[in-house]
């Protein structure tokens, strides 16, 4: 494989990326392996963001690789309409007992954004398919992020991401956000104070009523906005209002699955049930995309009871492609064979103290933890939103940790099968960027 500098890099549109500042100082990666990448140069750099959230079983894991490369010499691709082939229903069956049988069934995509517009098609058809079709509102939160299809940018709830694409979905609301600095700054785990917003729900019902209103869905914990975790008994309220009012309830563990929160997915952290549940990103270890709607049995009887026909007209060319299943399949085993849960929850209270351990430290106004993420908030730089924490990314990956940022904020999800001595490795590099930043 090409592990030097691309002779041109101007074809190539990036994403999420200011290709123009990108192109002038690149940084590229070339190889991963375990915990770290290498960069063009030979660099080796510490994987602090598991990729995007999405590599928790860490890089190059022989068994997803192998598994990878067997199944496109035996099956490349099968069409998905009418048709299927026996991973997709192996694999739906392990994910089952992966999430403890809290779901019935599985729908596949192919991203988490796809996931997300699935959920709330399903959600919309649900209703109609029982006859209550007025139910067409959908209502996402304040800073949530839910991709960028048309669905998850109107439910999302980041303005900069939504304003060139106006004027989105009609009929979509908005609850607060949770985030509170003045009260839960340095919080572990879920912050004391706010649960009370949850009842916001009751003020869009009174204003729209209840008959008119599909679903709601919200991430467990907000990772693109900067590490938001729920108030204590924010998650189980929301649930109550949304049983009361007939509402379906849906969670996006795109970050959350797959062992994030120390738990198969937040679901299990927070022991609170939706009805549907997104997920992306873990699912095959980051190796080949693919994004799945997790959903409760009796939205799916509720298409299986309606008359005969293809029940629910939606699905990707892509849907279950046999190396996403194949990938998804041996990331599964990972998770059971090298006790990749046992490990992120025996280095939890090492990872958090850590995290804290950089309070104190120039501009840091918060630090926030929940199983195996951190959010570190920065004061911004008055008329440069953003500045400081890109600079400390900058300055990290030129001392070879790879952290993420968004804001001011500094988010970190590392691979779950870091040890001790990355920890100290990252905290190490990045108290120091932090102490040296201006
Ligand atoms: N939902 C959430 C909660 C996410 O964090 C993301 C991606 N970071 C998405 C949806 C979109 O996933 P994708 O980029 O795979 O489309």
């Amino acid at each position: 494989m090409n592990e030097s500098r691309p002779e041109s890099m101007s074809s190539f549109w990036m994403p999420f990326t200011n290709n123009r500042d990108f192109k002038a100082h690149p940084r590229l990666l070339v190889s991963a392996q375990g915990m770290y990448y290498k960069d063009v140069d030979g660099n080796a750099v510490l994987d602090g963001t598991a990729g995007l959230w999405c590599v928790p079983c860490g890089h190059a894991q022989p068994k997803i690789v192998a598994a990878v490369s067997e199944m496109v010499g035996q099956l490349d691709f099968a069409p998905t309409f009418q048709m299927g082939h026996p991973a997709a229903f192996d694999l739906a069956e392990r994910l089952m007992d992966y999430t403890n049988h809290k779901f019935g069934h599985v729908f596949y995509t192919n991203s988490g954004s796809e996931a997300v517009d699935t959920a709330l098609k399903i959600a919309l058809a649900y209703h109609k398919a029982r006859g209550d079709a007025g139910r067409t509102r959908l209502i996402g939160r304040e800073r949530g992020y839910h991709g960028v299809g048309f669905g998850g940018l109107s439910v999302g709830g980041i303005g900069p991401n939504r304003k060139a694409f106006g004027p989105l979905l009609p009929g979509v609301d908005h609850l607060p956000h949770t985030h509170n600095l003045g009260k839960n700054a340095f919080s572990r785990g879920e912050p004391e104070h706010g649960a009370e917003l949850a009842d916001e729900l009751e003020r869009i019902v009174a204003l729209h009523d209840a008959s008119t209103i599909a679903a709601v869905i919200v991430e467990p914990v907000a990772g693109s906005t900067g590490v938001l975790i729920p108030p204590q008994g924010y998650l189980k309220r929301l649930r109550e209002l949304c049983t009361k009012h007939g509402i379906l309830l849906i969670f996006d563990e795109v970050i959350t699955g797959f062992g994030r929160l120390t738990t198969p997915f937040a679901v299990d952290y927070f022991d609170v049930e939706p009805d549907m549940m997104t997920t992306a990103k873990g699912l095959t270890n980051g190796t080949v995309p693919m994004g799945a709607v997790f959903s409760k049995k009796f939205i799916h009887d509720a298409f299986m009871e309606a008359p005969a026909g293809i029940e629910l007209f939606h699905g990707y060319t892509y849907s279950g492609h046999p190396l996403a299943c194949a990938a998804s399949i041996a990331t599964l085993e990972v998770f059971k064979e090298q006790g990749i849960l046992e490990n992120a929850k025996s280095l939890q209270p090492y990872w958090e103290d850590a995290v804290h351990s950089l309070r104190g430290l120039p501009h840091v106004i918060d630090i926030r933890t929940i199983g195996l993420v951190a959010g570190i908030e920065l004061e911004s730089i008055l008329g440069k939103p953003g500045a400081r924490a890109f600079a400390a990314f900058k300055q990290a990956f030129a001392d070879g940790i790879l952290i993420r940022t968004t804001g001011d904020i500094i988010a970190l999800s590392p691979p779950l099968v870091l040890e001790k001595k990355h920890i100290d490795e990252l905290f190490g590099k990045l108290a120091a960027v932090l102490k040296n930043l201006d």
